[in-house]
């Protein structure tokens, strides 16, 4: 039998599970470990809620999880209730997939400012992640600035623009749903340090934008490089710039929609202002250089907004002990292999790039690694040895059927 623990169950720890008990059959034992009592990792707490047909995958997730072989032990904090050294003592192979869940730091004076917010904070707000619940946004803002132009970006500024009509279907936690119905947002901000060619946004995600109630969002042409340029885009940009040149103002009618969703393009928020709280950001212009790299021009102008939500992407958080690279916010790995014993997959072996779909060939690359380090020789204690030291320790876990 071999004992594999994964930390952490969202997608790169369900699809490396299920790639284990494709492997081996009955020749494992698999336990994923997670800091929460629910499983599902991104799918529950990052995924939108109005999302649903990404969500539906959790329910691949959960015919792995129904297998004899693997279990969910929720609950659990790996660094207090057991350390990296002790699993490593008990499984012949941990495999780190703790995803990316820390907002990478919004570094300009300010940003420490009442109504600043990181993109994890509001989405895990809006999601339901008890670390967040207590965020309370202030939604009384007549003006949002959202940092990035990423698909993390537009999540957030659809959640924002959205009626309550709009949420029917969804499963946004009650007490987001209650706030967002008093909102009194009617100026969205998307802040892009470069322009329209070099979105991270794409096209299902620009379109749905497009199709909202209330909102409108409207981009300049000025921003826009030639239209014969878009040719020589690979075509999911292409599609994605299509529908950005879709929302330049061409029907009065739309643009009396109550809230506005503007496109700064080439604008660098380099500082926040205020007094206590946000009340205006300080934006520079912004001109590419020969490497498509945003370089500031000293142009600076203002944006009078009272909130600030930064989408900037994310950060795996560093376990001690181990190997961490600080620039790209992910463990130290070559081909998800850390140390002897010690993997990553997922956003922690690559940083928070992809569709939930690219966790799946991960998940399945990490056991075939693994199994070419552990092959057929001896094996380890497993599950049983955890469960004894959680007794001994009155550690309380969730397990697939409490949590169910
Ligand atoms: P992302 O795609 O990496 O976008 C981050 C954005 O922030 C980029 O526009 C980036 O601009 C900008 N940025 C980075 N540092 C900045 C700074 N210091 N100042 C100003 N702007 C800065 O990250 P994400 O939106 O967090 O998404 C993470 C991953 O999840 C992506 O793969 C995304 O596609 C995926 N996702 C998918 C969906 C979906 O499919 N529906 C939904 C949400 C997320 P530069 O390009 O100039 O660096």
């Amino acid at each position: 039998m071999r004992h594999i623990a994964i930390i952490g169950s969202g997608p790169a720890g369900y699809y490396s599970a299920e790639a284990a008990q494709k492997k081996y059959g009955e020749d494992v034992a698999v336990d994923i470990i997670d800091r929460l009592p629910v499983p599902f990792g991104l799918i529950r707490t990052g995924v939108a809620p109005d999302h649903q047909s990404i969500k539906a995958v959790s329910r691949r997730y959960e015919k792995t999880n129904l297998g004899d072989n693997v279990r969910f032990v929720g609950n659990v904090t790996v660094g207090e209730d057991v350390s990296i050294d002790e699993l490593q003592g008990l499984y012949d192979a941990v495999v780190l997939a703790t995803g990316a869940p820390h907002d990478r730091a919004l570094d300009i004076p300010g940003s420490d400012m009442n109504g600043v917010i990181g993109s994890a904070a509001f989405v895990g707000w809006y999601n339901g992640h008890p670390d967040f619940k207590d965020l309370d946004p202030p939604l009384d803002a007549k003006s949002v600035a959202i940092i990035g132009n990423g698909n993390v970006a537009l999540d957030v500024a659809r959640i924002l623009a959205k009626t309550e009509d709009e949420f029917v279907g969804s499963d946004i936690v009650g007490h987001a749903l209650n706030s967002l119905k008093q909102s009194k947002v009617e100026q969205i901000t998307f802040l892009g340090r470069r322009g329209p060619h070099q979105i991270a946004m794409t096209p299902k995600e620009l379109g749905e934008l497009g199709k909202l109630e209330r909102a409108k969002p409207y981009v300049e042409i000025d921003d826009f490089p030639d239209i014969g340029d878009d040719a020589m885009l690979e075509p999911g940009m292409r599609k994605s710039v299509t529908h950005l040149r879709d929302f330049l103002i061409s029907d009065p009618e739309e643009s009396l929609k109550p809230l506005g969703i503007n496109f700064d393009f080439f604008a660098m928020p380099i500082e926040i202002q205020g007094d206590g709280k946000v009340e205006k950001l300080i934006v520079e212009k912004t001109a590419l250089d020969k490497d498509l790299r945003s370089a500031g021009t000293g142009e600076l102008y203002e944006l009078e907004c009272q909130m600030v939500i930064s989408c900037i992407g994310y950060r795996t958080p560093p376990i001690e002990g181990v190997p961490y690279e600080h620039g790209r916010g992910r463990f130290a790995n070559s081909d998800g292999r850390i140390l002897p014993g010690l993997y990553c997959v997922g956003w922690a072996r690559r940083g928070p790039s992809g569709t939930i779909g690219t966790n799946k060939p991960d998940g399945f690359a990490i056991i075939e690694t693994v199994a070419e380090d552990i092959g057929s020789g001896n094996r380890k204690e497993g599950r049983e040895g955890l469960d004894r030291l959680f007794g001994e320790r009155g550690v309380e876990t969730v397990t697939f059927r409490d949590w169910k």
